[in-house]
């Protein structure tokens, strides 16, 4: 067991109801019953405070029907961590739901893929269907903070903090990375949109945005190889992380 213990916060943000099953399953199945929630995750010691992934923009959201519930600064600052203070921040991907709040940290590093820069602010660009999860000053915004010297790249699998580690797991996008930690119980594995709901890897049921479909299911494999047990593994976007979990506040529950 390591030295390092942290603990896992989800904080829904945003909602959507009604998501067809076609969009959250690749092979036929029934239509997720609680829709789709939007979570920022808080990893903590409580003196390290890692935030994994940053929302969208309440206009950029509501543009596109979700309901924008609440700010993630603001679930932060119910767990106690304010987010003009927070150093690390990873983001998953450069979807739109996930690169959205960059602003709101003002003095963090963020960690990304080498790989997902480069095609987002390449030849991915050019796609429709690829153009779609993305809002383009997000990326812009991403593209000053690199120039500013505020955005680390990784190729692969990197730890962040002692303790911490991301993990490249290309297959909903190119440089799809979740996140691992140690708690605990021992190591968990933050998924965010390498499985949005728990059935996507249950069954082998990817949801059906991705760039590479075997890539998705081996990044189900890692998740698995890389946490310690089942219960350990958190999805993305599942309403269902609220009810499994233990709830600290509204619409906050910790791993
Ligand atoms: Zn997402």
């Amino acid at each position: 067991m390591s030295a390092n213990q942290y603990r896992a916060y989800a904080i829904r943000y945003g909602h959507r109801d009604n998501v067809p099953a076609h969009e959250a399953f690749h092979r036929p199945h029934a239509a997720p019953a609680g829709g789709m929630d939007y979570f920022v995750w808080l990893i903590t010691d409580g003196q390290t405070n890692i935030v994994v992934d940053t929302g969208f923009g309440e206009a950029e959201g509501t543009r596109r029907g979700r309901q924008f519930l609440r700010s993630p600064e603001r679930g932060l600052a119910e767990l106690g961590v304010d987010a003009a203070r927070v150093e690390h921040v990873v983001l998953s991907h450069f979807h739109y739901d996930h690169i959205g709040g960059t602003a709101l940290f003002p003095n963090a590093t963020f960690y990304v893929q080498e790989q997902e820069m480069r095609f987002y602010t390449g030849a991915g660009g050019s796609l429709p269907v690829i153009r779609e999860s993305i809002h383009v000053p997000e990326l812009l915004a991403l593209l000053e903070l690199n120039y500013a010297g505020r955005v680390k790249f990784v190729d692969g699998d990197a730890e962040i903090v002692p303790g911490v580690s991301v993990h490249k797991a290309s297959g909903h996008t190119p440089g799809m990375q979740f996140v691992s930690l140690d708690t605990s119980r021992g190591r968990a594995v933050l998924t965010s949109d390498a499985s949005h709901y728990y059935a996507n890897m249950e069954e082998a049921n990817v949801f059906n945005t991705f760039v590479d479909l075997v890539g998705v299911l081996r990044g189900h494999q890692r998740i698995r190889e890389t946490a310690s047990s089942p219960d350990l593994i958190l999805p993305g976007h599942d309403p269902l992380v609220l009810q499994r979990l233990t709830r600290v506040a509204d619409g906050i529950v910790e791993l």
